[in-house]
């Protein structure tokens, strides 16, 4: 079955339904029309009533016994009519005699009435109705029932006629629908083949109306829009991490050839110019490790971003906090705490705080001030720097993101794309903004309660 087309599935599907429902139909039209034909006969028996046998004919009856001939020629003319005694004899008194049975001349003994069916001598079908009509006589009247099965067979063979041509269009409909209904989904198909071919996620389906393909075509679009979306950040996050690479390696590559070059010419450099020659490599080395590092804290797979447990974020933050004042000795970092409870992976939101930290340090004024706030799960890591152009807000998130002025100072642009990521994993928000009196202010919210759960 699986093996079969969709289509003819389909077709085979509607067909089968549509054969089953004229098959109900039709049988159960015959059902009724045969009911109702016994009941008509069973009523005109019984509307009848009993025909008490008159006096010459029980006494034609006596006389002859069993069959008396009562003017041979009238016979079939007269109404199919007999007497039935308890001792098993019959008198027909009109045409179609009918074949006894035991409990017809039970009736005749004990009374009573029935209708039953059965035959007549000929072997035609009749319905019989007894009756007793004196102690130890019934009357037998019948009905032929060869008609009304003449009718019902007539009837059926008109019902498959007609079954038989409901089937074939049903298959012809089912076909045609089949063809209409799929013809969307044979386009979609079409369409999903090429991409799947020539991996071009440019391509979109055309979407008409506002129906299932519709729908299927719409959010096809959507995961390929995002696929390519995905692909090309892919590919610029490569791109940028490469030429991020390239300029510490270049330095690094050029420092080394002063060196190299030293060496074999047999030129010694001045020792305070080598010793500042390896001090550039040792720095270029750990500007190289960091971008590795930052760079693989980004691309950790998705379900290590999962929340951590519970954690004292201000503890969190005096950590990162004391960690940025041993690095930064010109600059007084002020910190005011309240206590604070979140869910989160303490070492990465401590690298996310650092992050904060070491930009407030690096754009403050020499012996200028940083101050880090935590109330209520809102931490602010305020400096006096020269803040944030408002037209490059937009993007000091993004990876890799500099602006023009800090291409000068250390860094690689990374810092706050791994912020955000830290403080979205643990269900917070992040922002920078432009503090009032001047200076950037980031801040990080976490949701959270003031005291521990447990
Ligand atoms: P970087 O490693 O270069 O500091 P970040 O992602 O941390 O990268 O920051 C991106 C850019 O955002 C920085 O190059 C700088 O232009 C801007 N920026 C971040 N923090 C501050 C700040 N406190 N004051 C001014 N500019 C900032």
């Amino acid at each position: 079955m699986n093996r079969r087309s969709l289509r003819s599935r389909l077709t085979l599907l509607v067909t089968v339904a549509v054969a089953v429902a004229i098959a109900v139909c039709a049988g159960a039209c015959w059902l009724i029309v045969a009911d109702n034909l016994n009941r008509q006969v069973n009523r005109s028996l019984l509307a009848e009533g009993p025909k008490p046998p008159r006096r010459d004919d029980l006494a034609i009856c006596s006389a002859t016994g069993d069959n008396p001939p009562p003017g041979e020629g009238l016979r079939p003319f007269l109404p199919p009519i007999q007497l039935v005694y308890a001792d098993g004899r019959r008198c027909v008194l009109g045409r179609d005699a009918v074949v006894l049975t035991p409990a017809d001349m039970a009736i005749a003994a004990g009374g009573g009435r029935t209708v039953r069916d059965g035959v007549t001598d000929e072997g035609e079908a009749v319905r019989v109705k007894v009756e007793q009509v004196a102690p130890g006589v019934a009357v037998m009247q019948s009905r032929s029932l060869e008609e009304m099965y003449a009718t019902l067979t007539t009837l059926a063979w008109i019902l498959l006629g007609v079954s038989a041509v409901g089937v074939v269009g049903a298959a012809s409909a089912g076909l045609l629908i089949s063809r209409t209904a799929l013809r969307p989904v044979g386009r979609l198909t079409e369409a999903v083949e090429h991409i799947a071919q020539t991996e071009d996620l440019a391509t979109r389906i055309p979407v008409s109306g506002t129906d299932e393909i519709a729908r299927l075509s719409t959010s096809f679009n959507a995961m390929t829009a995002a696929l390519a979306g995905s692909r090309d950040r892919q590919r610029r996050l490569i791109a940028d991490a490469g030429h991020e690479l390239r300029t510490p390696l270049t330095s690094l590559r050029t420092n080394i050839e002063l060196l190299l070059r030293s060496e074999d010419t047999g030129r010694a450099l001045r020792p305070e110019a080598k010793r500042r020659l390896l001090a550039d490599v040792k720095a270029q080395f750990e500007e190289l490790s960091a971008l590795v590092g930052d760079l693989l804290q980004l691309s950790r797979p998705e379900e290590d971003h999962e929340p951590g447990e519970e954690i004292a974020f201000h503890e969190v933050v005096r950590a990162a906090v004391a960690r940025a004042r041993l690095r930064a000795p010109g600059v007084t970092v002020e910190e005011d705490l309240a206590a604070w409870y979140a869910t989160a992976h303490a070492a990465s939101l401590e690298r996310a705080v650092v992050n904060l930290l070491d930009n407030a340090v690096k754009f403050s004024p020499r012996g200028g001030t940083v101050e880090v706030r935590l109330r209520a799960g809102r931490l602010t890591v305020r400096d006096h720097g020269p803040g944030v152009p408002p037209e490059d807000l937009p993007y000091v998130f993004d990876r890799f993101w500099r602006s023009p002025a800090a291409r000068s100072l250390p860094g690689s642009g990374l810092g706050l794309a791994i912020v955000a990521q830290a403080v979205r994993d643990a269900g917070g928000e992040v922002g920078v903004d432009n503090a009032p009196g001047g200076g950037a202010c980031a801040w990080i919210t976490l949701p959270g309660s003031p005291a521990p759960s447990s």
